[in-house]
């Protein structure tokens, strides 16, 4: 099967329809011919369902009980139990509904087997596609039925499944009727149910085949007078249904089935041309059949006196250009110096006759091979074989890859075969070039990746012979051994990186076993099957090959699938100019984008394998001692280097020197400081007008899809969840492991974007949550809220502050949290509740009086409220400053009689204030961080306005006032930004306690000085100043806020002095 068939639209329309012809393995081991004898007295074939056409409820059952621990039988005898009035018998003839069977059928299997039987497990096992899959064997007799012009029906014993449809996973076009008990209401071995069908089919008694499994169906069909054939097994009811018909049901040559109509070719000019090229002993009637896979390229078994024959044509149509180039692939197969290549390195390929490029003989140039008989596997969880046969099968073939990687180039003469060096990088832009000529709408994440892709190209790549499109279903292999007899399917081979192969045949890992197009494995227990993971493949291919793992492996998966995806856009498009239904064309709409998000998924991993890669940062020691030491990293140009000088501050011990410029940050983090800038330029910046204007629409409290999307591109490029302080998290569990120093630097570049910090999933309120659940959750606390918050799929809020009682005391609020029946009962009203309005938000973390009557400090707990539950009433959203913030907002609260479970209190009841004053720290610096970004972009703003405006005869920059503005605002950044610094490095040298009087100072200080420098940078605007044309209004109104916001500047400056006269006393 060629990866450019699904070029065609009409191809993948059929590959749709297609029933997957799997053949049984080792079934097809002789090469039968059939003595094609007719029909005989039969018309019609009607088979049972479950037990004929897909696997019986009692082996389902059988299967399913062992891997549930549940007496073996227990299911069947409830199945039977009550004969015509049990459960079972109600739910077919949909008596009763899906929950009250579960619940009938559930309550009897316990009383069977004495445990308790989870029936719904049962149940959706039964009816998953897994399962309930029709098998090969019938599916392909039923075909060679209707080509033979009989009549097929199904009579099944089916219900309705919870979604309101009945339960028939087959493909209705294969019968001419069908009867389903649940909507006849009659059951078999009811006579009316083989009554209705004879009569919808036309047909007596006597004209008809019946094949059931069970004997009282096959009875009452025999007292009709209709002929039965007990099923045992579907291979050998299908060898007697054979016997009956009297021609043949399944195809000597496996893989193959009768031409389709539309693909036939013309068999006379065919045959003459055959004879004149196998000389005259090639007599005798031809005989053609289609294979089942190399629809690309159109491929036929043909028959002619003793020679088996493989022939590939072009399809019919007008083609791309560069599509099908059977030509190549012949002059591939044909050139003896590659086929001496591929031989010395073990690489069996089919043996090539002849190429006939006149179109007059079948309508398209056609190329012969010899027949070469083996079987092909189509489902690549290889059914009916062995664990240890899968193994060998997938071994065989990762061996077989290496062999076509190991061909000695220039030995072979083949230098010249391809281009050398860069094909990953041509690979993805003629990739491309093709989704783009066939795009039809934007498709976020093929955008992301056409980005993302060309940046991320692997830097060392080895040239070797490619196959091009390697995978199960293109080797060949030995009937009855994990031999490989030939590769097939040359038609995109050329000479490129090797690993793109690799990744290419890891496609199925990943994709699901109902994926129309190729099943996959995704959903398949792999070490149960015996199938190696795809880890494993690539593993062992390196060994194989002598190589190292190639730590950028999800690159190439992500290039392997964006290719897939880019294939699939391809057939959609033309699928909505074509004939396919609007249905069909629908689905492969949703194709592209479930292979592009599959891509994307790996660009993302790609992301985090970097970010997890870069070493982590040591906490600094923390020492006793408070001395200044001098400077010892060697000094950089503009690089200004600082020592903490302590004597200020007693308490704060430091051994490590204060980084106080990006340039003195170690090489990774500078390194990841420089692509935050580099992905801020390219990504954030531009994006602001479209963010700033979702703001204000109709949307605006629904998260702006541009912004989600720069949170996807942010995680593929590592920058995510670089906040949390490697204190805090020293095995890297959650984030990049960086100090608070070295996060500060990359907090004040976010800080120079309105949009940044939530676009790295570094924003508040998530921010200091996400340090609270990882410093003091529970394990399930963590897997409930912390891994949404940091996977950016949830946001939070946190809800302190009160109307009715000044809550720059925290002590003031009133809130009530009460025990009751082992759960929290919140009674309370909140206001200026950032981020409580956003759709996003699913967590609370809630601030109320567990005991009023405890000491002071121990009232206050801290509760995680989950936002659905009841009770928790919006009552407005709040503005700043006439602005709304959204869709986070600040938001006034109800919470009337919300009920919690005791397991979300944090830490323990009446330690509340503990957790807020006595640990956490990263999460109350980062506003001033960002004060810092804010002031640097109002600042650069004001410096370029200035200088290209004219007032009075100059630059508005040479005007005296203007100029003592710009230097007054340096001044004033630089200081708040060493005294940021400063309290991040206490804060990792000393601790977050320790580091108190040093974030007491930041947040009196960050916040005036970037309402200042803000303001000096609108007036310097005029107009525009205050408008929303630039970010400036808005830095000034929250650079305001923040002196309310996380307790005001008078708290913290009381803070201050309290810690300053206790030193000097
Ligand atoms: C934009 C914004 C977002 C916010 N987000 C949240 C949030 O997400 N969650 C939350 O719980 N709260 C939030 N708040 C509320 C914020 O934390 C409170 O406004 C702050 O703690 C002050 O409390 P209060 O408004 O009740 O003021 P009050 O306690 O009533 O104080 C009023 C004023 O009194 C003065 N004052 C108070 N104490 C002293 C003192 N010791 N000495 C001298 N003067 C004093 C100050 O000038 C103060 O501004 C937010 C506020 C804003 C503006």
């Amino acid at each position: 099967m060629c990866l450019r068939r699904l070029l065609q639209s009409a191809q993948l329309q059929r590959a749709w329809r297609a029933v997957f012809v799997k053949h049984g393995q080792g079934r097809h081991q002789g090469a039968w011919r059939w003595t094609h004898s007719g029909g005989g007295t039969y018309r019609a074939v009607i088979f049972d369902m479950g037990g004929v056409l897909i696997p019986s409820p009692g082996r389902v059952a059988a299967e399913w009980e062992v891997q549930n621990h549940i007496p073996s039988g227990t299911i069947l005898k409830a199945l039977i139990s009550g004969g015509e009035n049990g459960p079972w018998m109600k739910f077919m003839r949909a008596e009763i509904t899906t929950e009250d069977f579960l619940q009938e059928f559930g309550r009897l299997c316990s009383e069977i087997s004495k445990t308790s039987v989870p029936l719904d497990s049962f149940f959706s096992l039964l009816t998953s596609e897994r399962v309930a899959k029709p098998f090969p064997v019938m599916t392909e007799a039923i075909t060679q039925i209707r080509a033979k012009g009989l009549q097929t029906a199904v009579l099944s014993s089916n219900f309705y499944l919870p979604n309101g449809k009945s339960f028939l996973p087959l493909d209705r076009k294969q019968f001419d009727v069908v009867v389903e008990s649940c909507l006849e209401g009659v059951c078999k071995p009811d006579a009316r149910m083989y009554k209705l069908c004879l009569e919808r089919l036309g047909r007596q008694p006597s004209e008809s085949i019946f094949l059931d499994d069970l004997g009282p169906n096959l009875k009452a069909a025999a007292s009709l007078g209709i002929h039965t054939i007990k099923v045992h097994d579907p291979e050998t009811a299908v060898k007697e249904l054979e016997t009956l018909l009297g021609f043949p049901l399944r195809m000597a040559v496996p893989n193959t089935r009768p031409v389709r109509k539309t693909m036939e070719i013309p068999k006379d000019s065919l045959e003459k041309y055959l004879k004149d090229l196998l000389g005259t002993q090639a007599t005798g009637p031809l005989e053609l059949l289609q294979f089942d896979h190399g629809q690309s390229n159109p491929t036929y078994y043909i028959r002619l006196a003793k020679h088996q024959l493989v022939l590939r044509k072009k399809p019919p149509g007008t083609l791309l250009p560069s599509a099908h180039a059977i030509e190549r692939e012949f002059s591939f197969l044909c050139s003896g110096r590659i086929m001496k290549a591929l031989a010395n390195a073990g690489v069996p390929v089919p043996k090539v006759l002849d190429l006939c490029e006149d179109s007059r003989v079948i309508g398209t140039p056609f190329y012969l091979m010899e027949y070469c008989p083996g079987l092909i596997y189509k489902d690549p969880s290889l059914p009916g074989l062995e664990p240890s046969q899968r193994r060998a099968i997938y071994t065989a073939m990762n061996r077989v890859l290496c062999k076509i990687h190991s061909v000695d180039l220039k030995a072979a003469g083949l230098e010249d075969y391809g281009k050398h060096g860069d094909y990953v990088a041509r690979q993805v832009q003629t990739w491309i070039k093709q989704y783009r000529a066939s795009e039809t709408s934007t498709i976020p994440p093929m955008e992301r990746l056409i980005e993302w892709l060309p940046l991320h190209l692997p830097r060392q790549q080895q040239t070797t012979v490619v196959h091009g499109d390697f995978r199960l279903d293109n080797v060949l292999f030995h009937p009855e051994t994990a031999e490989v007899l030939a590769v097939l399917d040359w038609e995109l081979s050329t000479l490129g990186d090797p690993l793109a192969d690799v990744a290419h045949s890891c496609l199925a890992h990943y994709l699901p076993s109902s994926f129309p197009v190729q099943p996959g494995l995704s959903d398949s227990d792999l070490s149960e099957l015996g199938i190696p993971t795809a880890e494993e493949y690539f593993r062992m291919y390196c060994l194989h090959m002598g190589i190292c793992p190639t730590e950028n492996w999800n690159f190439y998966m992500a290039f392997s699938f964006f290719r897939i995806a880019a294939i699939l856009q391809g057939v959609y498009k033309r699928s909505l100019t074509g004939h396919a239904s609007s249905a069909t064309g629908e689905q492969t709409g949703k194709l592209t984008e479930f292979t592009s998000n599959l891509a994307w998924d790996f660009a993302v991993k790609e992301g985090f394998r970097v970010f997890k890669e870069m070493p982590a940062s040591k906490p600094l020691t923390r020492s006793q001692h408070t001395r200044a030491r001098p400077q010892s990293l060697p000094r950089t140009p503009g690089m200004r280097s600082y020592v903490t000088s302590t004597d200020s501050s007693p308490a704060h011990i430091s051994k490590g020197a204060l980084v106080f410029s990006p340039e003195g940050l170690s090489p990774p983090v500078r390194e990841l400081y420089q692509w935050l800038k580099q992905v801020m330029e390219r990504h954030v910046y531009p994006a602001e007008p479209e963010l700033q204007h979702h703001q204000t629409s109709a949307e605006k409290w629904t998260p702006s899809p541009l912004l989600e999307d720069l949170k996807e591109k942010a995680k593929a490029e590592g920058l995510w969840n670089v906040f949390l302080p490697v204190e805090t998290d020293p095995e890297k569990k959650y984030g990049a492991g960086l100090t608070n120093e070295e996060y500060a630097h990359l907090c004040e570049v976010m800080g120079t974007s309105l949009y940044a910090p939530e676009i790295f999933n570094c924003s508040a309120p998530d921010t200091g949550n996400v340090e609270l659940l990882v410093r003091y959750g529970t394990e399930e606390q963590k897997a409930r809220w912390l891994i949404p918050l940091l996977e950016g799929k949830a946001r939070s809020c946190f809800a302190m502050t009160e109307p009715q009682v000044a809550s720059s005391d925290a002590t003031n609020v009133e809130s009530s949290i009460q025990e009751e029946d082992g759960f929290y009962v919140i009674n309370g009203h909140k206001w200026w509740i950032s981020g409580i309005l956003d759709p996003r938000c699913q967590l609370c973390v809630f601030m109320g009086k567990t005991d009023p009557h405890a000491p002071c400090h121990q009232q206050q707990s801290m509760l995680l409220v989950p936002m659905d539950t009841p009770g928790i009433k919006i009552i407005r959203p709040l503005t700043v400053y006439g602005l709304e913030d959204a869709p986070g907002g600040h938001g006034e609260v109800l919470f009337e009689q919300v009920c919690v479970p005791k397991e979300n209190m944090v830490l323990g009841p009446g330690r509340g204030f503990e957790i807020a004053q006595g640990q956490l720290g990263p999460g109350r610096i980062h506003h001033c961080m960002w004060l810092i970004g804010y002031s640097e972009r109002a600042l650069a703003l004001m410096k370029a306005r200035a200088k290209s405006r004219m007032a009075f005869g100059k630059p508005l920059v040479e005007q005296g006032t203007v100029l003592a503005d710009i230097a007054q605002s340096r001044v004033e950044i630089e200081q708040a930004r060493l005294l940021v610094l400063k309290a991040a490095h206490v804060m990792d040298v000393a601790g977050n306690k320790a580091a108190a009087l040093d974030i007491a100072m930041i947040k009196v200080g960050a916040p005036p000085m970037a309402y200042q420098v803000t303001d000096r940078a609108i007036q310097a605007f005029g107009a525009p100043g205050p408008s929303s044309d630039y970010p400036l209004a808005q830095f000034f109104t929250r650079a305001r806020a923040l002196r309310f916001a996380d307790g005001p500047d008078e708290v913290h400056r009381a803070a201050v002095a309290k810690m300053e006269l206790k030193r000097c006393s």
